[in-house]
């Protein structure tokens, strides 16, 4: 402090005390938490400029922020892509790709049946209100997908790469043709493999979704989302959306989660190994009906080799039970004392989740039957703990 403002009164120096203090030598090694809604200059002519775009700088932090930004960067060069915008979720985030591909009144989006229940949500509910039609389809079977997107011509097309809850492989590669010959938008919530097992830019997508809170965070602690656009073009609207809309994303959970990507590769490659062994164990068991796992089929196992990191085929695993109730379900987790009860996945804890009373609660019950959805069926996200351990609490509880 300066000797003119030690003139000044108790109460303003305890308000501007040691703050905007010229920053010293030296790079922090991890990119610190800017907890500021704000920014400074030296004069009203530099913040002009910034705001104007002519001058490189952040001016307020709903538009941008050094600590988002750095997790941007991360997700942009995982991803390989033009332009990245975090948000407060991952269905702020998947709002903010719909809006960056210019939907009206009209216009169709062709969306995969097998995803995640907000996201149907979303676009029946928020979406539909603004006259934009929804079209659902299977888009394993890729002849009739061919044939509904050439019907309905979307502008749109949304898929997840590992399917919700039942854990199909989507074939990016031969979606992404169908969108580009109807030229439709392809956008893949890539949240079920993360980027350290796909890259769906790489195999056509234009846009890749991922609600942070999953693996890219992976420790329960931090809620965020993330879209990467192959196309820079998309950065105006994207930014456009997380200002008008402003789903921020928060500073302190932009810090978790740039913390948590550091150990991605570590985390699936154990979580992998192990959702492996724990869908082997389980296939056949004498209280299931059915195991999902997409390297327990000849299909899946391709789709998972062509798609995701060989020799990987996620770290989910959804197991269904012969006595498909909700009575039995619920038994059967409530007997579990080292898997955790939660709705989520991609933790370093192995959870379980219901996928009729949870992620697919809002859908009707004759929709969820025709979805294959059953009462008895339970998705469960692998953690990093010893297999051995995991294996041996599933098998006690059935
Ligand atoms: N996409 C998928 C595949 C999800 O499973 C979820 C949440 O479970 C979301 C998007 C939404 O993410 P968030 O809860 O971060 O908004």
């Amino acid at each position: 402090m300066n000797d003119d403002a030690k003139k000044l009164d108790i109460t303003t120096r305890l308000v501007h005390s040691g703050e905007r203090e010229p920053m010293p030598g030296g790079q922090p090694v991890s990119t610190p938490i800017y907890a500021t809604s704000t920014f400074t200059y030296g004069s009203m002519q530099e913040i002009d400029l910034v705001f104007a775009g002519e001058r490189p700088g952040y001016v307020y932090t709903r538009h941008g922020n050094p600590t988002l930004a750095a997790l941007e960067q991360a997700m942009l060069d995982v991803e390989e892509g033009a332009t990245a915008c975090v948000y407060a979720s991952g269905m702020a985030a998947l709002h903010a790709a719909l809006l960056a591909c210019d939907l009206k009144a009209g216009s169709t989006v062709l969306l995969s049946q097998d995803v995640y229940g907000a996201t149907t949500n979303l676009l029946l509910t928020v979406f539909s209100s603004f006259g934009v039609k929804t079209v659902t389809a299977d888009f394993s079977d890729i002849d009739q997908l061919r044939e509904k997107a050439r019907e309905v011509k979307p502008l749109v097309m949304i898929a997840e790469t590992i399917s919700n809850p039942l854990l199909k492989v989507c074939d990016i590669e031969a979606v992404a043709e169908i969108a580009r010959e109807n030229n439709a938008r392809l956008i893949i919530d890539n949240t079920f493999a993360s980027p350290f097992l796909c890259q769906p830019l790489k195999l056509g997508a234009d846009m890749v979704v991922h609600s942070a809170t999953k693996y890219l965070g992976g420790h329960a602690d931090a809620t965020g989302g993330v879209v990467i656009s192959r196309d820079e073009f998309d950065s105006t609207a994207l930014i456009g959306a997380m200002k008008l809309v402003g789903g921020v994303l928060g500073v302190w959970d932009a810090h978790t989660i740039l913390r948590g990507v550091k150990t991605l590769g570590l985390r699936m490659e154990r979580q992998c190994d192990n959702a492996r062994r724990l869908a082997e164990r389980l296939n056949g068991h004498d209280r299931l009906a059915r195991v999902y796992y997409p390297a327990l089929t000849e299909r899946g196992a391709e789709l998972a080799q062509r798609i995701l990191r060989a020799p990987h085929a996620g770290a989910l695993v959804a197991i269904e039970l012969k006595e498909q109730t909700r009575e039995a379900a619920f038994r059967f987790m409530d007997a579990l004392q080292l898997c955790v009860r939660a709705t989520s996945l991609g933790d370093v804890f192995t959870g379980v989740l219901h996928a009729a009373s949870a992620s697919h609660r809002d859908l009707t019950p004759a929709r969820r039957a025709e979805l294959g959805i059953s009462e008895g069926l339970v998705r469960i996200s692998v953690g990093i703990e010893s297999i051995d351990d995991i294996i041996a609490d599933v098998e006690q509880a059935l």
